[in-house]
């Protein structure tokens, strides 16, 4: 059996001084450790029904989609500011150093649809806690945020208390 921690590098340093990036593209580059890493994602899912997967830009989009597909759902890009073409709600969140803001089309999810929220790495959950907020402005219902990884020192499930956080791998 696979192992997809495997397939997930240490990268020192980057992109800055002093932080240990997880690095997945040797995990995208290898087709049986992403079939496993779909299959890990999808028993976090269980047997929830889903409308829609939303995949935070831009490494929530390559296991959003894929999820999406097997889960028989829509799939939802949310973006940095000026990349969406039609209009967008906006929801400003913290970094470390400053503010970015993240975008979704207003007519993505309709009120009342059952949200998946997928990225790759849940690290402070300040990006997560925004895609939530983006998709409580459109009235969806969050089943649960999914990340193939999460960084426990970070604590990022701190700011994602009110949701069902799930995540196949532990740091
Ligand atoms: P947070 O807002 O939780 O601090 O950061 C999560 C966001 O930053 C995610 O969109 C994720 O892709 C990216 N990110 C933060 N740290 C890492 C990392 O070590 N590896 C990867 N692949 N992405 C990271």
């Amino acid at each position: 059996m696979i192992s997809i921690e495997d397939y997930i590098r240490d990268i020192q340093d980057f992109p800055k001084m002093g932080v240990v990036f997880k690095d997945i593209t040797p995990l995208l580059a290898n087709h049986l450790a992403i079939e496993r890493c779909l299959e890990l994602l999808l028993e976090k899912v269980g047997d929830e029904k889903i409308d829609k997967v939303v995949g935070i830009e831009s490494r929530g989009f390559f296991f959003g989609m894929l999820l999406a597909q097997k889960l028989n759902a829509g799939f939802v890009p949310i973006r940095k500011p000026g990349k969406l073409p039609y209009e967008t709600h906006k929801e400003p969140y913290l970094l470390e150093y400053g503010m970015d803001v993240l975008e979704m089309h207003e007519d993505a999810i309709k009120k009342g649809e059952r949200i998946l929220i997928h990225d790759d790495v849940l690290a402070t959950g300040g990006t997560a806690r925004a895609a939530c907020n983006l998709v409580k402005k459109c009235g969806g219902e969050i089943v649960q945020c999914n990340f193939i990884m999460q960084i426990d020192f970070l604590c990022g499930n701190e700011k994602l208390k009110s949701y069902d956080v799930a995540s196949v791998l532990n740091y």
